[in-house]
């Protein structure tokens, strides 16, 4: 096969820093990105900025260039991938009241708590120690198709139920020291100040993310097995560049595989894993329920 060139970017990045006006740094960020050419998704909120973009060479280094010359996020780190096309189809650029929506019953700010930052090398070397809990700071069906080696499980669908999942499940842990991941590391921001708050006593969290570690030229992606989840059309990028690993289970006949569809029933649109033969089988449904359905609105 002749080498595809890639010529597309795609962008992650955040920073935790005051901004006054969201609402209007969003509509003047927007008219920017558009002009630019660049699609993605970017929040904005009185607390920062959270972005994944995607777009030509030029235009991602004009982006970055003009974070760059930007007095808030100078200092900002980009997470840099290659890619063919874009990522996204569209731009969206919104105001929102948090970054990430935990609705913790009493807000953090990071750059006043959170927990102690490992570089990928501290990172992998904690991973091997047996008194380290590692805890997946992302949902359950990140998880399941891509995980540091021992990390838990966590039992939650989005970021905001990760309060009440902690303290049922993790409290006698507090005393133990504690490392945390998550995709690009803005999710472990704010989740291991909550921990620290909640009496946890030795928490630190991978900074950088999952990608970060990915990219780490010394640690290779060393211990994460399987791929990891992103929120763009890719949905998942690998990450071990030394051992390769399908820790996901078709939701049907529960053979190895780690891609994920959405059920084809609109109404349902659930996102499983799905090998190729059961995705052929089962027309893309879920489950029965959902093909009936369908045939039955199909029929009118
Ligand atoms: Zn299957
Ligand atoms: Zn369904």
């Amino acid at each position: 096969m002749a080498n595809e060139k890639n010529t597309y970017q795609i962008l992650l990045f955040y920073k935790y820093v005051p901004i006054d006006d969201p609402v209007g740094f969003a509509d003047e960020h927007r008219a920017f990105c558009q002009k630019l050419g660049i699609k993605g998704r970017i929040l904005v909120a009185h607390e920062g900025i959270n972005g994944t973009l995607s777009g030509t060479l030029e235009q991602t280094q004009s982006y970055i260039d003009f974070m760059r010359q930007h007095p808030l996020f100078h200092d900002m780190h980009f997470k840099v991938d290659d890619h063919d096309r874009h990522a996204f189809k569209k731009l969206f650029v919104r105001p929102k009241k948090e970054l990430v929506t935990w609705r913790f019953e009493e807000d953090v700010d990071p750059n006043e708590l959170t927990g102690k930052r490992l570089s990928p090398k501290e990172f992998y070397e904690q991973l091997q120690q047996d008194d380290v809990i590692v805890i997946d700071g992302r949902n359950d069906y990140e998880y399941d198709i891509g995980h540091f080696r021992n990390a838990i499980r966590p039992g939650v669908k989005t970021s905001r139920e990760f309060p009440e999942w902690i303290r049922k499940n993790l409290s006698h842990y507090k005393d133990r020291k504690i490392i945390t991941y998550c995709t690009g590391g803005i999710r472990c921001e704010k989740l291991t100040a909550f921990m620290l708050k909640e009496g946890f006593k030795d928490v630190a969290q991978l900074e950088g993310g999952i990608i970060s570690y990915g990219k780490d030229p010394e640690v290779k992606g060393k211990l994460f097995d399987g791929k990891c989840y992103v929120f763009d059309e890719r949905i998942s990028v690998p990450i071990n560049q030394v051992e390769e690993k399908i820790v996901g289970k078709c939701y049907h006949c529960g053979k190895p595989e780690d891609r994920y569809i959405n059920c084809e029933y609109d109404m349902c649109h659930k996102q499983h894993i799905c090998c190729p033969e059961c995705e052929e089988k089962h027309q893309g449904y879920c489950s029965k329920e959902c093909e009936e359905q369908d045939m039955v609105q199909y029929e009118g």
